[in-house]
C-alpha cells in the first residue's frame, strides 16, 4: 500500500510537470521540409548559339541566365544549400549534357529555367513542366505550386502545371511513355526530380515587363528564389525562412491528380467518312477512341504535296470516351481533301495530357506502334539536319524539313524548347 501510494505520487508529479510544461512553454508548430534537397541544378535554357525566344532585342538565353545567377546568389544565403549551374557562361550545352552535369554534382533536384514565346503572341502568365512519369509527381506538382504561388504574387498569371509525353514513341524501363521536354526525360532517366519553368511570354504586351529590364528580372528570380527555399525548407544563418506560397489557380496536371488519371490520349483509329466535296466544306470522320477519361480536344493536320500545312480541328461538345464517334470538320477555304493527306493527329484528354500521332503510308501511328530511330544534328547556323532510320522517320524527316522550309522551325524560332534534340 505504502508502495503503491508512492509510485502514485511519482505519477501524479511526472503529470502535473508534463501540464506545467506544456501551459508555460507553448508548442511550437515545426514546418518540416517537404524534401530533402541540398544541392539544386538550375539550368539556364538555350545558350551560345541557341538564342531561344528572341523578341525586342532580347534573347531568352540571356534572360534564363541572368535569372539563374540571381537565384544562385539568393538561394547561398541560405545555410547547407550548394547550387550548381549546368552552363557558367554563353555557351551551347546539349540537353543530356546538362543533365550529366547536374548528375556530377550529385544535384537533388533539376530546375530548368526559360521564357516562352507563342504563335499568336497572344498567350500570357507563368506555366510549369514537370514529368509524366509516376516517380516524384506528387512532390513535383507541390513544387510547382509554389512556384506559381510566387508568380501570381508579383502579378503574372497563372497558366498551369503541364505534363507532356514524347510524340517519338519512346518509353522508359518500365514500359512508359518517355516526358517530351529533354532536360526532364533525362533528369527523371537520371534519378534526379526535375521541373521546368516557363516564367511568362517574352512575346506578350502584359509579360514584357518581366523581361525587359534587371528589375522585373529581379522580380523573377526572386520568385524562383523564395520557391525553392520555402519548398524545401531552406534557413539562414540568422533563422529567416520563406513561408510556402500556393497557387490559388491549377494547370492540367492538378486536373489529372483530382482525376488520379495520368495516361495520355488514346486514338485507335480515325477514318474519312463523308466529304461534301466542297470548299470550305464539310467532312465527316469516324474517330475510334480507347480511353476512360475522355478526349477534350482533337484536330489534324492536312498536308498537301509542296509542304503547306493547314490544321483541322474536330467539332464535338461532349468529350469522346471509350467507342466509336461520328465527328465532323469544317475543312477551310481553298483546301481540298483531294490534294491534301492527312499527316499528324493532335488530342488532348480531360486530364489534361496531350498525345500527337504522325502518320505515315496512310496508316496511323499510335503510341503501342510507334519506333522512332531519328537523331538529330546541327550544322551551320540555321539548318536542322535529320538523320533518319526506318520509313517512319522519313515521314517525320520530310514533316520537319517541310516545316523548316514554311518558316515554322530554325534554331531561332518560337518553339525554342520543343524542337531541338527531343
Ligand atoms: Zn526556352
Amino acid at each position: 500500500m505504502k508502495e503503491n501510494t508512492g509510485i502514485l505520487y511519482i505519477y501524479i508529479t511526472i503529470l502535473l510537470t508534463a501540464i506545467f510544461l506544456c501551459i508555460a512553454i507553448p508548442a511550437k508548430k515545426v514546418q518540416a521540409a517537404s524534401v530533402d534537397w541540398n544541392v539544386i541544378a538550375l539550368d539556364p535554357g538555350h545558350g551560345g548559339e541557341e538564342d531561344g525566344a528572341y523578341y525586342y532585342g532580347k534573347k531568352e538565353k540571356d534572360i534564363n541566365y541572368a535569372i539563374a545567377v540571381k537565384v544562385k546568389q539568393q538561394l547561398e544565403a541560405y545555410e547547407g544549400v550548394t547550387v550548381v549551374l549546368t552552363r557558367e557562361k554563353d555557351e551551347e550545352v546539349n540537353l543530356a549534357n546538362r543533365v550529366v552535369r547536374a548528375k556530377e554534382a550529385d544535384a537533388d533536384v533539376f530546375i530548368s529555367l526559360h521564357c516562352n514565346a507563342s504563335v499568336s503572341h497572344k498567350s500570357q502568365g507563368a506555366s510549369v513542366y514537370i514529368s509524366t512519369g509516376a516517380k516524384w509527381r506528387k512532390t513535383l506538382q507541390d513544387f510547382a505550386d509554389c512556384f506559381l504561388g510566387e508568380f501570381e504574387a508579383v502579378g503574372l498569371d497563372n497558366a498551369g502545371t503541364f505534363a507532356r509525353v514524347t510524340q517519338m514513341g519512346g518509353r522508359r524501363e518500365d514500359g512508359t511513355f518517355d516526358d517530351y521536354y529533354g532536360v526532364l526525360r533525362h533528369s527523371y532517366n537520371n534519378g534526379i526530380p526535375a521541373l521546368l519553368v516557363e516564367h511568362c511570354y517574352m512575346d506578350s504586351e502584359t509579360d514584357r515587363i518581366y523581361v525587359k529590364d534587371e528589375n522585373g528580372i529581379t522580380q523573377l528570380a526572386q520568385a524562383d528564389a523564395n520557391a525553392i527555399a520555402a519548398f524545401c525548407g531552406l534557413e539562414k544563418a540568422d533563422g529567416t525562412k520563406v513561408k510556402a506560397k500556393h497557387a490559388k489557380k491549377y494547370g492540367a496536371t492538378t486536373r489529372a491528380r483530382e482525376l488520379k488519371y495520368y495516361d495520355a490520349p488514346n486514338i485507335t483509329g480515325i477514318k474519312l467518312l463523308s466529304y461534301d466535296g466542297k470548299t470550305p466544306g464539310i467532312a465527316t470522320y469516324l474517330v475510334s477512341v480507347q480511353d476512360e477519361i475522355g478526349i477534350t480536344s482533337l484536330y489534324l493536320v492536312y498536308q498537301n504535296a509542296s509542304g503547306s500545312s493547314v490544321t483541322v480541328p474536330l467539332e464535338y461538345r461532349k468529350s469522346l470516351t471509350t467507342g466509336e464517334w461520328e465527328v465532323k470538320a469544317y475543312i477551310p477555304e481553298n483546301m481540298s481533301l483531294e490534294t491534301y493527306s492527312l499527316c499528324y493527329v493532335g488530342a488532348y484528354n480531360a486530364a489534361g495530357y496531350d498525345a500527337g500521332y504522325n502518320l505515315a503510308d496512310g496508316e496511323m501511328i499510335g503510341f503501342g506502334a510507334c519506333d522512332w530511330l531519328n537523331t538529330f544534328s546541327y550544322h551551320g547556323e540555321a539548318d536542322l539536319t535529320v538523320i533518319t532510320k526506318g520509313s517512319l522517320s522519313t515521314a517525320h524527316a520530310k514533316k520537319i524539313q517541310n516545316e523548316i522550309e514554311m518558316g515554322l522551325r530554325n534554331r531561332k524560332n518560337i518553339y525554342p524548347i520543343s524542337f531541338y534534340p527531343y
